[in-house]
């Protein structure tokens, strides 16, 4: 497995890839490994013939009161969980390459960035949108692969590769969970012992509401007030959205009709957890 830093070298190694007929796939991530990204390894290596892993934690897409200094680190054992899956170039940019003096370019996709971590996290997407973008100017993948644990992160891509007409395959891949339910995310580590129960509050709630979709139930109202309460019975937690939308536009919808998603995000202690369900779609929980 290759360890690449310069932009250069990266976009020389794909170009010479895409000369000579071969397929590129690419998973973009801010590192620190847990299954649920060695699972979307696994599906780029199905998928292509190269598969480029980054591991960058871009700090433009970080509030000035998020977690980007303390935000989890550990190359080297990222790279043998990558070498693992096989994994066959891990492309690790620097700040000052990625963000020189004088750097001034951003993509802002609009509307579907306006709703949940959007309004919380201002800014957010704009730096998730411009860093894949750059991203993919240098790896030059024919293939990309996220999770739809970062659901509208997912739909934002997806939505700036057909507007800004990139030739792009994007892929979105379950969410992968610890046995009891728990969505895995790096920020986990950041959980206090006794925190950790009260975490479990978000996939159980997806359970609740899952279960009265499948009674019947479509006001989203309803089961909104449900999730609330199941969540807000657990100690340590502060809701920050909990909220029913439609899949393409991301805006709430009242009543369950098209295809939607129950989308949250909680505080529980300090770490800031986000989960989600699409109505009618399985939840291995
Ligand atoms: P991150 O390193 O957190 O930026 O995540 C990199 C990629 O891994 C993104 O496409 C995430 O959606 C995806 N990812 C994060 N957590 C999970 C999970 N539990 N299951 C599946 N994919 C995930």
């Amino acid at each position: 497995m290759e360890s690449v830093r310069s932009i250069k070298e990266m976009q020389v190694f794909s170009e010479s890839l895409r000369n000579n007929g071969k397929k590129i796939s690419f998973v973009p991530t801010m590192g620190y490994f847990h299954e649920g990204h060695l699972s979307l390894m696994k599906e780029g290596k199905k998928r292509g013939d190269c598969l480029v892993v980054s591991i960058y934690v871009n700090p433009m897409q970080f509030g000035p009161a998020e977690d980007f200094t303390r935000y989890p680190r550990d190359f080297e054992r990222d790279r043998k969980l990558a070498e693992d899956v096989k994994a066959d170039v891990i492309f690790c940019p620097e700040n000052e390459e990625m963000y020189p003096e004088y750097y001034q370019t951003f993509v802002d996709v609009e509307e579907v960035t306006k709703n949940l971590c959007g309004f919380s996290r201002p800014a957010h997407f704009r730096g998730v949108t411009t860093v894949c973008a750059k991203l993919f100017h240098i790896v030059k993948p024919h293939v990309a692969i996220f999770g739809k644990k970062d659901f509208q992160q997912l739909v934002t891509i997806k939505r700036m590769v057909q507007d800004l007409n990139i030739v792009l395959e994007v892929v979105g891949m379950p969410t992968v969970r610890e046995t009891d339910g728990l969505a895995m995310s790096s920020r986990n580590v950041y959980l206090k012992a006794q925190e950790r129960e009260s975490a479990l509050s978000l996939s159980r709630s997806l359970v609740i509401a899952r279960k009265l979709y499948e009674d019947g139930l479509r006001d989203s109202g309803k089961i909104l007030r449900e999730v609330r309460k199941y969540i807000e019975g657990n100690p340590y937690t502060g809701i920050d959205y909990a909220k029913i939308c439609d899949t393409t536009t991301l805006k709430d919808v009242e009543y369950l009709e098209g295809e939607a998603v129950l989308a949250l995000a909680v505080k529980v202690g300090a770490t800031r957890l986000i989960d989600n369900y699409v109505f009618g779609e399985t939840l291995d929980i």
